[in-house]
């Protein structure tokens, strides 16, 4: 069945092939085929449809693709929030509170837990997510909280090296051997992605390279945290392997800035964690001005970065990171999409996923213009609306 969406004020596509970063067309309409676009054009030439839907003049998007969460955990941290906004710094060995929540969580409450997230994300716009796993830490909590992110998403990512889990505090190396070996083996089936945590206080490059390698040699693709809480040598490892995205990237020289440009590695900027720590946030306009491709996401996760919500990255990313609007909405469409090496979404044109979002306004621009504004009026996923319009 074919439905137009009509009289479209502004239709934000991210073809490449119209003008301008978010190939805009005004007056426009768009026809959903099942779950993909059919067509893409001015509202005066759109081809008839069984069914119509008026936008009154109000804005289209591609569905945001928030590239980086870890959705999968029990209880949360808000008390540690509390702590650190009184003025205790943040250190990643919070995660290992999340850890003991988690493995004490049943699949059916994980899951459930995830999907209450998950349709958070969808009311507020975002149509792909990916999903890590990391707050199990064992073969078993690893593997099943995969398994849980799986029912969401096929953006799955095993994030076995997030911290050293404190039974393996006297021996890290044996950890290591853990993620690379038998939990690994475990977490593959149900993962596309491989990540660490190359980080002080994390894992080392050494280690990083390791848990990527090994990764790589299931057949997982790599991505990588790094550079968050301080320079070092994970955003260099990142561009070395070729990994599709290295995320967060708000501590770097121009040596690092450099090799993102020449390997091409996104640069994916996470500006709920800088607001939720009271850190610096990364500079965006650097990098774009530097020529590297920047995404950004929401990195979802109950310790550093409790939002769901992309239109609050995309105004953050906009008054805190020097991108402009055009920018920031193109970092969590099109490039979010290049983030997680897919070409059907975060894009509007035939053949793509019928993946978009309404707004409850006439440009794009909103989205940073009205901060903490619900500004999604309606969100379709493979051409289906999962709210109301
Ligand atoms: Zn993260």
């Amino acid at each position: 069945m074919a439905v137009l969406i009509t009289n479209i004020g502004e239709l934000v596509t991210n073809d490449p092939e119209r003008p301008g970063l978010l190939g805009i067309v005004e007056h426009a309409a768009l026809v959903v085929d099942g779950s993909s676009v059919a067509w893409v054009g001015p509202a005066s030439d759109a081809p008839a449809a069984d069914e119509r839907v008026d936008a009154a003049g109000r804005a289209v998007l591609p569905g945001f693709v928030d590239s980086h969460s870890h959705l999968v955990f029990a209880g949360d941290r808000a008390a540690e929030f509390a702590a650190r906004m009184a003025g205790t710094p943040y250190a990643a060995g919070g995660i290992r509170t999340t850890v003991a929540a988690t493995r004490a969580a049943s699949d059916e409450q994980l899951t459930a837990h995830v999907a209450r997230h998950v349709g958070e994300m969808r009311r507020q716009g975002t149509t792909t997510v990916e999903i890590k796993s990391g707050y199990g830490l064992t073969v078993l909590d690893e593997a099943r909280s995969l398994a849980v992110a799986r029912q969401f998403t096929e953006e799955t990512t095993f994030l076995g090296a997030h911290v050293v889990p404190e039974e393996y505090a006297d021996d890290p190396a044996a950890y290591v051997d853990l993620v690379t070996g038998p939990m690994l083996d475990a977490a593959a089936p149900h993962a596309r992605w491989v990540d660490a945590f190359c980080e002080t206080g994390a894992f080392d490059a050494d280690q990083a390279r390791a848990v990527l390698t090994a990764g790589a040699a299931q057949g997982l693709k790599g991505r990588l945290h790094a550079n968050q809480l301080g320079p070092g040598p994970g955003v260099r490892l990142a561009a070395e392997l070729g990994l599709v995205a290295v995320d967060h990237c708000t501590y770097l020289d121009d040596a690092d800035v450099a090799a993102l440009r020449d390997s091409g590695t996104i640069a994916t900027l996470l500006p709920g964690v800088e607001f939720s720590t009271r850190q610096p946030y990364p500079d965006a306009r650097r990098l774009l001005d530097a020529g590297v491709r920047v995404a950004i996401a929401s990195d979802c996760n109950p310790g550093s970065s409790y939002t769901s919500s992309v239109p609050l990255c995309i105004a953050l990313a906009v008054r805190e990171m020097g991108m402009t609007p055009a920018e920031a909405v193109h970092a969590a469409t099109y490039a979010g999409a290049q983030a997680l090496a897919r070409d059907d979404v975060g894009v509007l044109a035939p053949g793509k996923r019928a993946d978009l979002v309404l707004l409850e306004a006439p440009t794009h621009v909103h989205l940073a213009y009205r901060p903490g504004v619900p500004l999604v009026a309606g969100t379709w996923v493979g051409g289906r609306p999962v709210t109301a319009v």
